[in-house]
């Protein structure tokens, strides 16, 4: 029997394994797909932007180099990271389709924002990906079983079973991370709540007879949105029908040349589709990530439109949230309600999440009443604040966990914070531990830190730049838990270092 059976190996099933593959946990990855490449995750059609947020998870667990050789990105992080001033982005989309100028983003606003080697987010595709974190798997000793379908699952107080492929599967755990329309969440009971479509979007490599009557770019039309890259005959748009189009159906060429016609307002001329899919604005999610002992992870916890680009790095921050308490539940040494917290502290980001897609389909409707609402936001995004705005949300920078601390820093992602000698906090996190920085003068954690040394890397030095802190506790997922000043507090640090990693050891 494994620790934990993973359904689906995309991103998030990949990325989910390597975290508890890293705390020593068995694990099972059961997928239905025998091949793991498909022109659906090269690039174009594949091409997704990873947030800065996610990007951090990679070069918090070592993978940074990797991730950028795949996606063909040089490792030029755009800021000189030797100083502590704070750099502006360098990409900040779109809302709406109305696209953000990064120059604007007002970078003194944005919460405990240092220089690190990942600050800014990362142009990839699902291959890259998925080849990165299935090569850091099978370093880790994961097995990924190709080709299985899971079409059952039952589980008791003790244990899940699995049905895939004519076999069964036994594990302590379940985790569905298989996709949008996940068999695992239906199987397992959850309840998925949400709100039906008003668009339905098409995106397509195709050969167009006459090029120049699409511009190239994104644009919003009285009728809808057309997306247009020149190099690759890449071409995406959203049609305001309700959703109506039947998704079990492939778009014939004839269909999408309808509505590319309606949406951008031409005549143009579809001579060639080589591969086209449909997506809506559907926006639903689970009540609950948790059921006994099957849990949801990415896509199968939530859907929503592309819009924003948020879907993967939602994913992987639920991956992120619950590798390590899954880990420790597995080892019989997670506090009491560790794992519900990743119910708590996911389900709420996620609803945000919808909610901003939900605004944008509400904007983007080619009604006069949208089109009035985008006049003022096209104001409110020419704005310094309403950039920042935008940014701080699509970023990640303003995810923010209630963990019950006022100080403005815990339940937020660390910054990157630096050691006097250049050690960074995201070199430190490697092994998947949790870690103790301490500034103080007395180094006065040091003692209290030793009983959870398996669960948490204690460090103490002069730092860098301290944020006028004196310690902090990051949990391994990059949570700020606890933040001390110039004398910590040890009673309060043991406190929380009990509450997140368990009893102490000594
Ligand atoms: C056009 C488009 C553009 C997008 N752009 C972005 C972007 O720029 N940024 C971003 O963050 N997000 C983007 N997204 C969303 C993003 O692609 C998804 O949110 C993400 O891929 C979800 O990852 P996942 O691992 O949860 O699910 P999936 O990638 O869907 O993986 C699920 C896996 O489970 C397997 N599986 C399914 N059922 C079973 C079963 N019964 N048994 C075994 N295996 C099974 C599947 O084969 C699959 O491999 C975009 C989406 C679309 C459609």
């Amino acid at each position: 029997m494994h620790d934990v059976v993973i359904v689906g190996a995309g991103p998030v099933g990949l990325f989910l394994a390597c975290e508890l593959g890293l705390a020593g946990c068995s694990v099972l990855v059961l997928e239905r797909a025998p091949e793991g490449r498909s022109p659906w995750k090269a690039d174009p059609l594949g091409m997704r932007g990873l947030s800065a947020a996610s990007v951090e998870a990679f070069y918090r667990r070592g993978m940074l180099d990797p991730l950028l050789t795949a996606s063909g990105v040089d490792d030029d992080p755009g800021t000189d990271l030797d100083t502590d001033e704070p750099s502006p982005p360098r990409g900040v989309s779109h809302f709406a389709g109305m696209m953000l100028d990064p120059a604007q983003v007002d970078v003194t606003a944005l919460p405990f924002r240092l220089p690190g080697p990942a600050m800014e987010g990362v142009m990839t595709s699902l291959e890259a990906v998925e080849t990165v974190l299935s090569e850091r798997a099978s370093e880790l000793g994961v097995e990924v079983r190709r080709g299985v379908t899971v079409s059952a699952v039952a589980q008791d107080g003790e244990s899940v079973v699995v049905q895939a492929g004519g076999h069964e599967y036994g594990a302590r755990w379940l985790v569905g991370c298989d996709g949008g329309r996940s068999a695992v969440r239906g199987l397992a009971g959850f309840e998925f709540v949400g709100t039906e479509p008003q668009f339905t979007g098409y995106v397509m490599l195709a050969a167009v007879a006459d090029p120049e009557k699409l511009r190239p770019g994104f644009h919003l039309t009285p009728t809808g949105m057309y997306l247009r890259t020149p190099a690759e005959e890449y071409i995406g748009m959203l049609e305001f029908d309700g959703g109506a189009f039947d998704r079990s159906q492939r778009p014939t060429r004839e269909h999408l040349q309808a509505v590319l016609r309606r949406v951008s307002g031409t005549d143009v001329t579809l001579t060639d589709v080589r591969l086209a899919s449909s997506f809506t604005d559907r926006a639903m999610q689970t009540t609950t990530y948790r059921q006994g002992r099957v849990l949801l992870a990415g896509d199968s916890a939530h859907i929503h439109s592309p819009l924003g680009a948020q879907g993967l790095n939602l994913g992987l921050g639920d991956a992120v949230n619950l590798g390590w308490k899954l880990a420790a539940t597995v080892h019989g040494h997670a506090s009491e309600g560790l794992l519900d917290s990743y119910t708590r502290e996911r389900l709420p980001i996620g609803a945000e999440v919808l909610d901003w897609t939900r605004a944008q389909a509400a904007a983007m409707r080619p009604d006069p009443h949208a089109q009035a609402i985008q006049g003022v936001l096209r104001d409110l995004l020419g704005t310094r604040d309403g950039t920042t705005y935008v940014f701080k949300r699509t970023s990640g920078s303003s995810n923010r966990y209630d963990l019950g601390s006022e100080h403005p820093l815990v339940g937020r992602n660390s910054p990157d914070l630096r050691l006097e000698d250049g050690t960074r906090l995201g070199d430190l996190m490697r092994d998947g531990r949790g870690v103790a920085l301490d500034f103080s003068l007395d180094r006065s954690l040091r003692r209290s830190a030793m009983g959870w040394e398996s669960r948490m890397r204690y460090v103490g030095g002069p730092a860098r730049n301290d944020l006028g802190l004196g310690a902090v506790l990051v949990r391994p997922d990059g949570t700020v838990a606890w933040a001390g000043d110039r004398d910590p507090d040890r009673k309060a640090f043991e406190q929380v270092a009990g509450h997140w990693f368990g009893a102490p050891q000594i």
